[in-house]
């Protein structure tokens, strides 16, 4: 049962909190609460940091800096006002329904480090480095993220925002398979991003959510995807590729099986509807 409520209003007073306290953030809680009432998180101690003063989303050399708080609506906002990523709208318009985007964060997404985390898999695929305070330090997605609900934090520490880069001219895909189609947790999902020129691939990034521990992105299979010819032959080979790479497992979604076929067949997906999009 919770006992003790706190609502921090600087860094300094936040850090302080969780290291004394060892309590829990929240800042939407649509993943805390979830889990308190499932009893998968055991506390008497919560910490709500949405009274921390915040500047919002921004770009900042020239990169996109989603802070703490933000919500996922407040992130669309963003996108269309300022004409950004089409990829990312794809990606947070899936997520949830609107009263969870409302509530949800981004930064509660991949603090909560589920390999199904929607934004987690847009974090890997935008390169994204993690701000983390009161250290200030920033820190790739990759080495932030340990293992399924595992993040790379000292007791006094937390995270501050997330920040992506800003592309242009990729052609993208990005799909979620699941049961329904509002509120699901996936099954598996996919995203795509290429840069091409007469065909040839400059840059190449591959995820996947929900079929490893944590997102599967395998950035040496894609150096050498560098200059290659964008084609069928190619997306067999890579489709064979992942699904060697994937560890899925077998849960109340879908056995591994089924997942590592999906992997598979994403890719050939992928391949024959990326020609329809582009980030511009
Ligand atoms: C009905 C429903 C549907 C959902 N659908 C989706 C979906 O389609 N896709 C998807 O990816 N997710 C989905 N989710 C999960 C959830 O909504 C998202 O993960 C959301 O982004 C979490 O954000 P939050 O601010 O609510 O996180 P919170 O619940 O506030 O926090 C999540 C976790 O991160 C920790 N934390 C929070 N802030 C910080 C911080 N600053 N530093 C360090 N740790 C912190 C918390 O202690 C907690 O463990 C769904 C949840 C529900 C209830």
């Amino acid at each position: 049962m919770i006992k003790n409520y706190f609502r921090p209003k600087t860094i300094d007073e936040l850090s302080e909190l969780k290291y004394k306290t060892n309590g829990y953030l929240f800042s939407g809680g649509t993943d805390l609460f979830v889990k308190l009432r499932a009893g998968i998180i055991d506390t008497d101690t919560v910490i709500d940091t949405k009274y921390l003063d915040t500047k919002g989303i921004e770009i900042k050399d020239k990169k996109l800096f989603i802070p703490i708080n933000a919500t996922y609506n407040e992130l669309r906002y963003f996108i269309k006002e300022n004409k950004l990523n089409n990829i990312l709208e794809d990606i947070v318009k899936t997520i949830g329904s609107p009263m969870i985007r409302n509530r949800g964060t981004p930064v509660g997404n991949i603090s909560n480090a589920s390999p199904a985390g929607d934004f987690v898999l847009a974090s890997y695929l935008f390169n994204a480095q993690i701000l983390i305070e009161p250290s200030s330090k920033k820190i790739p997605i990759k080495d932030f993220i340990k293992s399924p609900g595992q993040i790379n934090l000292e007791q006094n520490e937390f995270v501050y925002g997330i920040e992506l880069e800003l592309l242009t001219d990729y052609k993208f895909y990005f799909e979620k398979v699941g049961r329904r189609n509002a509120m699901i947790i996936s099954i598996a999902s996919i995203g795509i991003l290429i840069k091409e020129e007469d065909n040839k691939i400059n840059d190449i990034r591959i995820a996947f959510g929900s079929v490893a521990p944590t997102i599967l992105r395998d950035e040496n299979l894609e150096k050498t995807l560098i200059g290659k010819t964008i084609d069928e032959e190619l997306f067999k080979y890579l489709a064979n590729e992942y699904q060697k790479l994937s560890s899925p497992i077998t849960d109340v979604r879908a056995t591994k099986e089924y997942r590592k076929s999906l992997v598979h067949n994403l890719v050939i997906k992928a391949y024959n509807n990326l020609f329809e999009k582009v980030v511009r």
